[in-house]
């Protein structure tokens, strides 16, 4: 995936140098990503997210937030609870129809996804997909639902059956009254909200990009419906806008539209966000067109009305338009599209191109020489002091300068001011560019001004 590059200190690699091992062991090494429970041997696709895993992901999140609802006029947040009445998963449909097809190998003991058997690997001859030694005894598909079940109260009673959500948007959904009548909007308006969400999945695997938890961002669009399918073309060229301003690469990206078999059980019309993964071209985001279903569902089964009520008093139940997506596929997907190693006089390194907005660490402030003696801990501290208060930096005076050089690139940070003897005699410190390693002198007094300035400008590769 590294982009060829030309400078003269530079020996291009090859240009597809990433693959999920590599991003699984970055993750791990600098701290964005551990396999949760460890300790213990670890549980199946659960992660937990270190330093700056968490930092990137606040990004990714922030970005979302903004760009929904701070930087709109017809978008208002939600936080809805996890656990819901256990009648909203029968309205909703997902008691029913929120299942995959399964079916077991009797000869291997593993479980596979029926209609993904393409992209499986026999449990015993990993070469080979599930069914094609002539070892292999598949049961017939029966129907699994993804739904995690739990119980609510001190007794453990039929009665007390409950779920962890699958998807929020049914959060969002049992709320639309509320809000409605509260935020004072009309449609067409949204409701956004970011949560975790919880799918027993039958396979799930390949690093972040399937887990059993993940952190979902969902808004539910509300408009006429004639005006539906215009919202959808709308809304999934705002979604691809978006990903190409979080930096990743146009070519990494394309839309893909569901066939009719293909939808979930609520859909009128579903196109997915693909990136180009190490998996291969997969969902990255679905932008749905939910049609009335959902708030009609909840009319019947909850007896409120879910509709619209216009001032003229003619009333209709609006239809719903979905971009849906998890934080941890987009992480995934700009670990790999920053991922990229090179040589640089002779040495090797490896680098994450983040684009600055969601780079876990802005700038890192690194004196050359630790000894107080030396002078440059006192001005290098201030520095940072000064830069911590608007900005998400790090300071670093631990071991040598090429080795914080390399750790800082290993974890994407734009930027590193070092502050070195020069610095002494004339105030000025040396800006170093994680990307071009271009070298500048700013004066000290500058760097705040710079730092601003710099994370505004428009980022390209
Ligand atoms: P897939 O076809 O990959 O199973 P889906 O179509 O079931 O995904 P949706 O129900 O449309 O997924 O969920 C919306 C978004 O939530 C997905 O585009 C993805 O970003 C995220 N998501 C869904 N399931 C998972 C998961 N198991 N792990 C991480 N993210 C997920």
């Amino acid at each position: 995936m590294a982009v060829k590059r030309d400078p003269d200190n530079v020996e291009v690699m090859s240009t597809d140098v990433v693959t999920m091992d590599k991003i699984v062991s970055l993750s791990r090494r600098r701290g964005f990503v551990f396999p949760s429970s460890e300790i213990y041997g670890g549980l199946g696709s659960t992660y937990d997210y270190g330093h700056y895993g968490v930092l990137t992901k606040n990004n990714i999140r922030s970005r979302w937030f903004d760009s929904m609802v701070q930087e709109r006029d017809d978008i208002v947040a939600l936080d809805s609870a996890v656990i819901l009445n256990p009648l909203v998963w029968q309205a909703s449909g997902h008691v029913e129809g929120f299942t995959d097809p399964l079916v077991d190998c009797r000869t291997c003991k593993l479980r596979f996804r029926a209609d993904r058997l393409e992209d499986s690997h026999c449990g015993r001859k990993p070469s080979k997909k599930p069914g094609e030694t002539p070892d292999c005894d598949l049961t017939e598909p029966r129907q699994f639902n993804l739904m995690f079940e739990t119980s609510v109260g001190a007794l453990a009673a039929e009665g007390s059956k409950a779920y962890l959500r699958p998807e929020t948007a049914q959060g969002i959904f049992i709320n639309f009254k509320n809000v409605l009548q509260l935020a004072r909007r009309r449609p067409p308006f949204g409701i956004a909200q970011v949560g975790e969400s919880f799918r027993n999945e039958i396979t799930p695997g390949n690093f972040l990009f399937r887990l059993r938890e993940f952190e979902q961002m969902e808004m539910e669009f509300f408009v006429p419906p004639d005006d539906a399918e215009q919202w959808h073309t709308y809304w999934i060229e705002a979604r691809l806008a978006w990903y190409h301003g979080l930096g990743l690469r146009e070519t990494n990206l394309r839309v893909r539209e569901h066939g009719p078999d293909e939808r979930s059980h609520y859909s009128l019309a579903t196109s997915d966000i693909e990136y180009l993964y190490p998996i291969g071209w997969s969902e990255l985001e679905g932008v749905a067109n939910r049609g009335d279903y959902d708030l009609r569902q909840h009319t019947e089964a909850s007896g409120t009305k879910l509709e619209y009520v216009d001032p003229d008093g003619s009333r209709y139940t609006p239809f719903v338009i979905e971009p849906a997506v998890s934080i941890d596929r987009i992480l995934l997907a700009l670990l790999v599209d920053a991922y990229d190693e090179e040589v640089v006089e002779e040495r090797e390194r490896t680098v994450l191109r983040f684009h600055p907005v969601v780079a876990p660490v802005k700038a890192a402030i690194l004196p050359l020489i630790s000894k107080e003696q030396a002078g440059m801990v006192e001005p290098a501290r201030k520095l940072y002091e000064e830069l911590r208060r608007h900005h998400l930096v790090e300071y670093d005076d631990a071991g040598n300068i090429g080795r914080r050089y390399r750790r800082q690139d290993e974890i994407g940070t734009p930027w590193a001011f070092t502050i070195d003897d020069v610095t002494l005699e004339d105030g000025t410190v040396t800006v170093r560019d994680r990307d071009s390693l271009a070298q500048e002198r700013l004066p000290l007094e500058g760097v705040r001004a710079w730092l601003d300035d710099a994370l505004e400008r428009p980022w390209s590769r």
